[in-house]
């Protein structure tokens, strides 16, 4: 298979653009006549300290970080995150809001209820997480320490089209699935945090958007790597930040900043995720799994309702270089995975082969 004849929907880790990764194999062996690879800089270097400083100023501006939070650039994942949130933020209170929306979202709170006492102030459990709560059903707990969200639910497909109203309650949001998408009012947030695998680099970084005035009341076993006042202290260099991740999520930015920015990303993936809703909407034999209302633009999930049927499709869509279209195990049916680097002729042969497929299989 040629790289030119493929689409890949991974839910993740998941495209990035071909641009960058042609910039980053010319630059992979001897990066801008310093002699040496990114791979092989120190992390104390000025070279790279010049990348990360970069980076970091390119984040701040695409996502209009204002000077109150801090940027970090982290490993362990967004699942680390699940962790580092309740025992940095808790403080002495006991207890926390968590919606339960999804796969890690529950995974969240199950980890957050380690520490504390979990508050669900909503839950999509019961239909098979297809839809996202309104601000009228959230129960919310004054005292809570914080309200917990997942932005994106990369396994069953739906979106959140508000940001919930929490009063003085901190917002904190999983955001790995769809940052960088759309604007986003950051000082709404007391946290945010992605792993960068879905939309920003490749596995290994994590971007963690934190309000400098929440940090600093950890719990006193808290792992010193997981704390976020340390890591704002020493500017993400405790100890080895992921450099060459960090320069690939440079490389991205630029990309970003070249197509228009989070403001461009927004009006092109609403055409993209409405390329593949309206066809699912007058479809004969593909059925979409979310509810209209709570539809994600990123990871659109729909099925034909028999699973031989879903595992033709998989196969034949492979065949077209229509690549990592089976749903999560635990979800099912079709998912395809269409982040920022996705390019609108991915979606198009994909709507294309789902016609064809219609066709063929159904009288
Ligand atoms: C992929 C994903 C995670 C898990 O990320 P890791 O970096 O593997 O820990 C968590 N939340 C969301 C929304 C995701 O899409």
């Amino acid at each position: 298979m040629t790289r030119e004849h493929t689409f890949n929907f991974s839910a993740g880790p998941s495209m990035l653009p071909i641009e960058v990764l042609q910039t980053a194999s010319a630059e992979l062996v001897n990066y801008r006549d310093s002699g040496m690879s990114v791979m092989e800089m120190s992390h104390r270097s000025k070279i790279f300290q010049g990348i990360f400083d970069e980076t970091k100023a390119k984040f701040k501006a695409a996502l209009n970080v204002p000077d109150t939070h801090e940027i970090l650039f982290l490993q362990g994942g967004a699942s680390q995150q699940f962790s580092a949130v309740p025992l940095n933020l808790l403080g002495d209170k006991d207890t926390a809001d968590y919606a339960v929306t999804g796969n890690f979202a529950s995974i969240a709170a199950k980890e957050g209820a380690r520490y504390c006492k979990v508050n669900v102030a909503a839950s999509s459990a019961e239909k098979n997480y297809s839809y996202i709560p309104r601000q009228e059903e959230l129960k919310l707990n004054p005292d809570a320490a914080y309200f917990y969200y997942c932005a994106n639910n990369t396994i069953y497909g739906t979106e959140w089209n508000y940001v919930p109203e929490t009063g003085s309650v901190p917002l904190v949001c999983d955001m790995s699935s769809n940052i960088l998408t759309k604007p986003v009012d950051v000082s709404r947030y007391g946290v945010i945090f992605a792993g960068a695998q879905k939309n920003m680099a490749p596995a290994g970084l994590t971007v963690v958007v934190v309000d400098k005035a929440l940090a600093g009341k950890e719990r006193p076993y808290t792992p010193l790597m997981l704390s976020y006042e340390l890591e704002i202290k020493k500017d993400s260099m405790y100890n080895t930040p992921p450099c060459y991740n960090i320069y690939l999520l440079g490389l991205v930015l630029n990309w970003l900043e070249e197509k228009g920015g989070v403001k461009a990303m927004e009006t092109i993936k609403s055409a993209k995720a409405a390329l593949l809703y309206d066809f699912l909407d007058q479809s004969s034999l593909f059925i979409g799994c979310a509810e209209r209302d709570s539809r994600s633009d990123m990871n659109v999930t729909f099925r034909t309702g028999s699973e031989e049927l879903d595992a033709e499709f998989v196969k034949g869509a492979t065949a077209l270089g229509l690549l990592n279209l089976k749903g999560h195990r635990v979800a099912g049916g079709m998912r395809a995975s269409i982040y920022n680097a996705m390019p609108v002729e991915g979606v198009e042969k994909l709507v294309a082969f789902m016609k064809d497929f219609e066709v063929k299989h159904h009288a």
